[in-house]
């Protein structure tokens, strides 16, 4: 079985295609970062991520994690190999890689984190969400946690020593966490003492680090019903003294994947602990992370769809069956898989989503970076609509592809990707939880209509697509295709705003079409800047050709799902029209 190589050339390529190097020197936290500290940076991690991590991840699936009860506590054992990975993580200083460098970070830039979150999860999806989680719980107590706290507790975090968790789930709201009823009942000594019970924790127990604190959403006694009544808090598993709080791991969950990570229950018995931030700003406390926390997520689907491409690739360059057609007179009497049509359209597919995503979503943590540290304050407030605007539709859509696409990868392996030995279908497995997670993606479909698009009239909107327009006709050879998406997009926004007025349930009937469209137009936008960039760089030829394939099936089997799904979003606001009488 071939284990995951990250693709560092295209990375650097495409980091370049977006003058990375450049738009990071712009901000003076990152002056200093140049494109030699880039590939310096990136390759490390990837050497890294290939020698140490990649190879845990068929026992990460195989063995899993166990669960035990011994003193009363629930005990979790991660899979073998992985309690030192995570050691030689720390101690080569990952974790702390963005974080700020008063707290023992090296305050590098939110895109070099990112990609080194997509290596991770494509090589193993399973230890990379104990890591994952840090960064949430780093940047949520930075910007809410008392003095107290951060003492305490922020640089253990962001030096990877302790690991967090981030505690929303319950039996009865998941999606609608505003049903929440873990009670925080306060103390004279101005503690808290937290009780329920929070389900599917990742990370809520285990052997990694020698601490694990937690960070839970509950209501005060007094707390208004709903979101607006829910306050944050923090208990950590060992107190300062030493001692244990009241929390349990009663059980870890039994999953289609992701076995190296336990998805815990966790019980909460009147433990102590203290609050993060102002009472019933609990949501608006986790919110601070959520466009990072959704960008991972994307990049993990992104991670995992490279992977399941990956062993597609390798092996429909060995496995030799029929004669495909076209190849003319030979001496073999089958071509290789990567000959037949039907599977080299279905692996150039899966790249366009690669390469353009991967553009895509580097330029979202980009703007990430630019939204927190650029002087000029229009251009924080572009990057800031960017942001809100494109993390819902780059974690709906990669993480869709990252399911689907494994799925596809695994059919080019034929019955050979069916069973174990190659390990696509552990790659389908695990990719479905992204998903789910970090808000379901129906739940980001939502987001970006209701919540985004139509409050402003699609004007927020409008603005990125006049934004996309300009970026093309910088390049002084704009993409006929792209400029279409754009314009027609657009234009249907106008009847989508009208009709959404007259009826209010529309939006979210046709939200989740809504959203691929808009992912699709991205997608034009990205592959159109990677052409210009071949076309404007020294590096044609060889790259050229690399990249050429899926170029053409970006048009031939991609983007022609933006027009079916226009059609489903326009003939429902028509027939919204029609049933009105207008
Ligand atoms: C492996 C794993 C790890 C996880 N890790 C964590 C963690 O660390 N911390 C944590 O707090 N949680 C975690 N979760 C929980 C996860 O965030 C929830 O599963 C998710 O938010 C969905 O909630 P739910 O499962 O209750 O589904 P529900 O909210 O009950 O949704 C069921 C279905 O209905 C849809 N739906 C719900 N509401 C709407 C709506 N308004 N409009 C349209 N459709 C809707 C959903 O999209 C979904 O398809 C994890 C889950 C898994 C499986």
């Amino acid at each position: 079985m071939s284990r995951y190589q990250p693709e560092m050339d295209d990375t650097l390529f495409l980091l370049r295609a977006l003058q990375t190097p450049q738009q990071l020197q712009a901000l003076p936290a990152h002056a200093e970062v140049d494109a030699d500290l880039v590939q310096q940076v990136l390759t490390e991690a990837a050497k890294f991520v290939a020698e140490v991590v990649a190879p845990l991840s068929r026992d990460g699936d195989e063995i899993g994690c166990r669960h035990e009860v011994k003193d009363g506590f629930g005990h979790v054992t991660t899979p073998p190999g992985f309690k030192a990975a995570y050691r030689s993580f720390c101690q080569a200083g990952w974790p702390a890689l963005s974080a700020a460098p008063e707290h023992g970070g090296q305050g590098l830039p939110v895109v070099l984190e990112a990609i080194l979150y997509e290596m991770l999860s494509a090589a193993n999806h399973g230890w990379t969400m104990a890591p994952g989680l840090l960064h949430g719980a780093y940047e949520c107590l930075a910007h809410h946690g008392s003095d107290e706290l951060k003492a305490r507790y922020l640089s253990k975090i962001a030096s990877g020593e302790w690991l967090a968790t981030m505690c929303l789930t319950e039996p009865h709201a998941g999606s609608d966490l505003g049903l929440a009823r873990t009670k925080a009942v306060p103390q004279a000594d101005g503690s808290y003492q937290l009780s329920g019970t929070k389900i599917f924790i990742s990370g809520g127990e285990h052997d990694l680090s020698d601490n694990i604190v937690h960070l839970v959403l509950a209501r005060l006694p007094d707390a208004p019903p709903g979101p607006k009544g829910l306050s944050l808090f923090l208990v950590p598993k060992f107190y300062p003294d030493g001692s244990r709080s009241a929390v349990y791991c009663d059980r870890i969950e039994e999953k289609i994947g992701l076995h190296g990570s336990p998805t815990c229950v966790m019980r909460f018995d009147a433990a102590t602990s203290w609050i993060v931030g102002t009472p019933g700003r609990g949501l608006a406390a986790m919110f601070v992370m959520m466009n990072a926390a959704r960008l991972h997520v994307a990049l993990q689907g992104l991670g995992l769809l490279s992977a399941a491409w990956q062993k597609a690739d390798a092996y429909a360059k060995e496995r030799r069956q029929m004669r495909a057609p076209g190849r003319g007179k030979s001496t073999v009497e089958a071509d290789l898989i990567s000959e037949h049509p039907a599977m080299r359209r279905i692996l150039d597919t899966q790249r366009v989503w690669i390469d353009g995503g991967r553009l895509i979503a580097y330029r979202t943590a980009l703007e990430l970076d630019i939204a927190k540290h650029h002087p000029d304050t229009a251009r924080r407030e572009s990057a800031q609509r960017w942001c809100s605007l494109v993390t819902p539709v780059i974690k709906a859509a990669f993480t869709q592809q990252a399911f689907y696409g494994a799925s596809e990868c695994l059919q080019v392996l034929g019955g050979h990707g069916y069973v174990r030995e190659w390990g696509v279908e552990q790659i389908v497995r695990d990719a479905r939880v992204a998903m789910i997670y970090e808000g379901t993606n129906e739940i980001q479909a939502i987001d970006l209509l209701v919540r985004k698009v139509l409050p402003n009239g699609a004007a927020s909107l409008a603005t990125l697509l006049h934004e996309l327009r300009q970026d093309l006709d910088a390049s002084h050879t704009p993409d006929a295709q792209a400029l279409h998406l754009l314009t027609t997009l657009g234009e249907a926004n106008h009847e989508l705003v009208s009709a959404c007025a007259r009826d209010t349930t529309l939006a979210y009937w046709i939200a989740d079409d809504y959203l691929r469209t808009v992912a699709l137009t991205l997608l034009a936008w990205a592959w159109a800047r990677v052409e210009a960039s071949l076309r404007t760089t020294a590096e044609q030829g060889q790259v050229d050709r690399r990249w050429q394939a899926p170029a053409q099936a970006l048009r031939h089997w991609v983007l022609p799902e933006f027009d079916m799904r226009l059609q489903i979003v326009l003939q429902r606001c028509r027939s919204a029209a029609t049933s009105a009488g207008i």
